[in-house]
């Protein structure tokens, strides 16, 4: 198959045009492929390179679209809250952001929960408990869901991880600490560009040492796993958006990322991402 040469352009980035060969990228042995990345293996041994698509997916993928440019803002956004949460102690598996689309991560065992924590009630929770959303939480609680997607990721309780042995006491106390860390930083750092951080979800490994393992954050910290609404109009500015058709997705992920400082300010609201693909070897 030839080669497809893609160009690809962030205009708003100052970032100048990057161009891949996808035939380059097909030669890397892939090992897992998601809903919204790829790894592949890593150039040296236990690492991984995790690549971000444009592919969205909600409702355990029964809606699907592709979103021309979130892979590269969440990469850059992800790259960025790591970064910030690595200066405050927080063990991460990001390495380095490699390009626009990938990052080079610590390889780790992943354990099969998705922690959520919530700061307001919404989504699931204001469903399941009839609570209204945008309710304050009397305080941020935590949530586990079982990663299974056959089953839809079911909410499980602390009980259900300590039998089934999904994590030691020891992995979930550890776990359950770091959370309340990182939505402690998180809330105030987005509270800082206006933003009230609503809830998100993060996923947890064990990463091997000399010794054992310890347990590091292994996930992507973006919009499509936060619900993000503006501080002064409650506009939401996450993955919501393409989940109850609010139009303008990449358009939000575009203004979280600029309210971080992470591209510049323009008029141009939007980051056009320009892809343009062609059979030539
Ligand atoms: P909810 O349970 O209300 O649907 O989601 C709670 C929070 O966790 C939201 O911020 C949502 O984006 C995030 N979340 C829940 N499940 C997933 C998932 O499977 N993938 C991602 N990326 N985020 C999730």
């Amino acid at each position: 198959m030839p080669a497809r040469l893609v160009y690809e352009a962030i205009l708003e980035t100052g970032i100048s045009v990057s161009l891949r060969y996808e035939g380059h990228m097909s030669r890397r042995k892939q090992i897992y492929e998601g809903k919204a990345k790829i790894l592949f293996e890593g150039p040296e041994p236990g690492t991984l390179v995790q690549y971000f698509k444009d592919d969205a997916t909600a409702f355990n993928a029964q809606k699907k679209a592709v979103l021309d440019g979130k892979g590269v803002l969440n990469n850059r956004i992800s790259e960025f809250v790591m970064l910030r949460l690595a200066e405050i102690g927080i063990p991460t598996h990001f390495i380095k952001r490699l390009n626009m689309r990938e990052q080079l991560i610590k390889k780790v065992e992943i354990i099969p929960l998705e922690v959520i924590v919530r700061n307001v009630a919404a989504g699931t929770m204001a469903k399941r408990l009839g609570i209204e959303e945008g309710e304050k939480l009397p305080r941020s609680i935590v949530e586990f869901c079982l990663k299974r997607d056959d089953l839809g990721d079911p909410l499980i309780a602390e009980e259900h991880i300590h039998a089934f042995g999904w994590a030691t006491p020891a992995e979930l106390d550890e776990i359950i600490a770091m959370t309340l860390r990182i939505n402690d930083y998180l809330q105030g750092m987005f509270a800082g560009i206006g933003i009230n951080l609503i809830d998100f979800k993060i996923e947890f490994g064990r990463l091997a040492t000399d010794t054992g393992h310890v347990v590091v954050l292994a996930d992507e910290i973006s919009p499509d796993s936060c619900r993000l609404w503006d501080r002064d109009t409650n506009k939401k500015l996450d993955k919501d958006r393409f989940r109850r058709d609010l139009g303008d997705v990449t358009e939000a992920y575009t203004e979280v990322a600029q309210r971080l400082g992470i591209l510049k300010e323009t008029n141009n609201k939007t980051a056009p991402v320009l892809s343009v693909v062609s059979n030539d070897d």
